[in-house]
């Protein structure tokens, strides 16, 4: 392997374990396993520039409990997907639009951007050290995790001088072990994610603790996931736990407009491009939730999932909202559901053609 690695100039890599014999558990849970290294540069305010980029084994760093990522979530992330292809090649899956996102986030977070060409040569070159540690088995993949955070260790409310930035790389099985089974969803008008104008369409690590009581409330009652609705008048559809929803009606599919307070997911976007292709009516707009219902009611509605990268797509089996049960399968994902989750987890296995042309290959 030692020969393959052809370092970008600028990146060092500090380790002894390139070849590492990986042992991967029988059993991946998602999140749990790392790889041997992990890329890691810091942003020098004085420079005012990212400095010494580095691939160094995986492993804690030190940081000062004054760090203010602590104590004012100054901090974004992203997460992105490889696949190890049949003909042994690695491919990931439409990384510049993550990196696009990234961007954005970066923006809105007051954190200074990374430049795009150099964040995928960084990732690339990670992969290609770790690639042993990607899974093979069907639904199997490494899941990507680059992330900056606020470095200076000083306590005061105003963007960091000091950042750092890093990539882990994590080997993850199918989302749902058990298959492609329906989850419960419940929505909740007891608690918001994310307002317009706020910083709902960023991933930004905030809104994610900010989300976890409702999570926990709605997992008490028996719903795996909570579906958000609007901050204003908490009547329209925005998402469903980290991940995009569709709505499919009898003539259209619906997925909520991006209004601001939406994380613009690149599996909804692969999505909307799919269905379209198919031939399917797909409409970005508002959805109220009672609209839902009365579709439900009159035999308008006929499924609902959620789209992200961690779970793909993901059927809805249940939706309650206070008192009212709308109930699709519990053991079968829609029809519509589980032909997308082929075709798009084919083209990321590389066993369905790549029309569009979404894999970038690591080598
Ligand atoms: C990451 C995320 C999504 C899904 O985005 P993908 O790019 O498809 O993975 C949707 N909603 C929220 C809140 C998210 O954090």
């Amino acid at each position: 392997i030692e020969g393959r690695i052809t370092m970008v100039s600028n990146i060092t890599l500090e380790t002894s374990e390139i070849k590492k014999k990986v042992e991967l558990p029988e059993k991946i849970v998602f999140g749990r396993t790392f790889t041997t290294h992990m890329f890691e540069m810091d942003y020098d305010s004085a420079a005012g520039e990212w400095i010494n980029p580095r691939i160094k084994e995986y492993g804690t760093i030190e940081v000062s409990p004054a760090t203010m990522v602590f104590h004012y979530a100054q901090a974004i992330f992203e997460g992105l997907k490889a696949y190890k292809l049949d003909n042994g090649k690695i491919a990931i899956f439409r990384p510049e639009k993550n990196i696009e996102r990234f961007h954005n986030s970066c923006r809105r977070m007051c954190i200074p951007e990374v430049d795009p060409e150099f964040f995928m040569e960084a990732m690339k070159e990670l992969i290609k050290i770790d690639s042993e540690w990607i899974p093979t088995r069907p639904g199997h993949a490494l899941y990507i995790r680059p992330f900056v955070f606020a470095s200076e260790p000083v306590l005061g409310v105003r963007p960091s001088d000091n950042y750092k930035f890093m990539i882990i790389l994590s080997p993850v099985g199918p989302y749902y072990p058990e298959g492609f089974k329906p989850v419960p969803i419940m929505a909740t008008d007891k608690y918001v994610r994310a307002v317009r104008k706020g910083v709902g369409d960023c991933k930004t690590s905030g809104n994610y603790g900010a989300s976890l009581l409702a999570q926990r409330e709605a997992r008490a009652v028996g719903y795996t996931q909570v579906l958000w609705l609007d901050g204003i008048e908490q009547k329209y559809i925005e998402e469903v736990g980290t991940m995009n929803i569709f709505i499919r009606f009898k003539n259209e599919i619906v997925t909520p407009k991006l209004t601001g307070s939406i994380l613009p997911g690149v599996t909804r976007m692969s999505v909307i491009q799919m269905l379209r292709d198919k031939g399917y009516t797909v409409n970005e707009r508002m959805v109220s939730i009672d609209e839902v219902i009365d579709g439900y009611k009159t035999g308008n509605l006929i499924e609902i999932f959620g789209s992200g990268t961690a779970a793909v797509i993901s059927a809805v089996s249940k939706l309650k909202y206070k008192d009212e049960v709308l109930h699709f399968s519990d053991d079968q994902p829609g029809e519509l559901s589980k032909e997308l989750y082929e075709e798009l987890t084919g083209i990321q296995y590389g066993k369905v053609e790549d029309k569009y042309n979404w894999l970038t290959y690591v080598e």
